[in-house]
């Protein structure tokens, strides 16, 4: 996983609050992921223990990403027995206990028992609005809009800018149309079982995201390769989990890994490698303006993370050592 952008902060051995989550992200890949996965309960309280860098980046993440600000209607059911994270040192590749994780939730940190994704505060409210209530939350970002003209030193009652916060408004729930969708619906049983076990590859993904630190866009390729394990997915789907993704506030180094985390999900190949290369309209525009940077991630899961040759067949295959 290489970063920029992002600072590595540590020392900090503060509890698992939302600010936290950044930290997290300069850490998590260290250290083993086959951390004995612990009960979500459990798991608030565990995190507050734990130093953030010298604990196991395995708590680390699941508390970044799925514990703060989730809707309280998403509790957790009772977890199935503890389970080993399928990765690099774990001979057993896809998660063993598939009848647990069949209707109800799922233990991945990234698709919720409801298919929601990585669930947070609102975002059930936003999928389950009523006609009304989706007025009033137009209004109300309109607001927040108008008053962001009316701080930078613009007359938002300017004819040019009348319709701006509206606009806005309506932009913004576009690009973070991504909290609505859900990788269940999304993959809709386009799984074939076609034996086939040589790596598939679809490169090139157009990604369009949000910065969250920022609200400015980045924006890059994805690609997005796996080694079936007999079952292949529908090719369009990859597109679509990269889209879902992208579409909410996100760093990079999460975006690469949700997506990464949700094709190992939904179709248990023998590995999964997602790399990503994009441009920060944050880093581009502004402080640093090093528009010629980018920034490149990866994640690589299973067999891919086992074997170095696979994985340089990969990173040959979409060219990223091209240059
Ligand atoms: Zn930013």
């Amino acid at each position: 996983m290489v970063q920029f952008e992002t600072p590595a902060r540590s020392e900090s051995p503060s509890g698992s609050s939302a600010s936290d989550e950044h930290n997290n992200q300069s850490t998590k890949q260290s250290s083993k992921r086959h951390k004995k996965r612990s009960k979500r309960n459990s798991d608030a309280e565990e995190s507050k223990s734990l130093p953030i860098n010298g604990g196991p980046a395995k708590a680390e993440r699941r508390s970044s990403v799925s514990k703060p600000a989730r809707d309280f209607r998403d509790k957790p059911e009772p977890a199935p027995k503890k389970k080993k994270r399928k990765t690099a040192v774990t001979p057993t590749l896809p998660p063993v206990d598939a009848e647990a994780e069949s209707s109800t939730r799922s233990p991945s940190p990234v698709i919720d028992f409801d298919g929601l994704s990585r669930p947070s505060l609102g975002t059930r409210e936003r999928l389950e609005e009523s006609p009304e209530q989706k007025q009033e939350r137009l209004e109300r970002m309109k607001g927040a809009v108008r008053t962001l003209l009316e701080c930078v030193g613009e007359d938002p009652d300017r004819e040019g800018l009348l319709a701006t916060p509206e606009r806005y408004a309506k932009a913004m729930l576009f690009f973070t149309k991504g909290y609505q969708e859900n990788v269940r619906d999304i993959v809709n049983g386009a799984i074939f079982q076609e034996g086939h076990n040589e790596m598939v590859i679809v490169k090139d993904i157009e990604v369009f995201s949000m910065c969250e630190h920022h609200l400015v866009p980045f924006t890059g390729k994805m690609h997005i390769g796996y080694i079936p394990s007999n079952a292949v997915i529908g090719i369009s789907k990859l597109p679509r989990i990269a889209e879902l993704f992208a579409r909410r506030l996100q760093i990079q180094e999460r975006l690469t890994r949700e997506v990464a985390n949700a094709v190992m999900e939904v179709l248990k190949p023998q590995g999964v490698a997602v790399v990503m290369e994009s441009s920060h309209l944050c880093m581009v525009m502004r402080g640093v303006e090093k528009s010629t940077s980018s920034t490149i991630t990866s994640c690589v899961l299973g067999c891919f993370e086992r074997k170095e040759k696979t994985r340089n067949e990969f990173l040959s295959l979409i060219g990223v050592n091209r240059r």
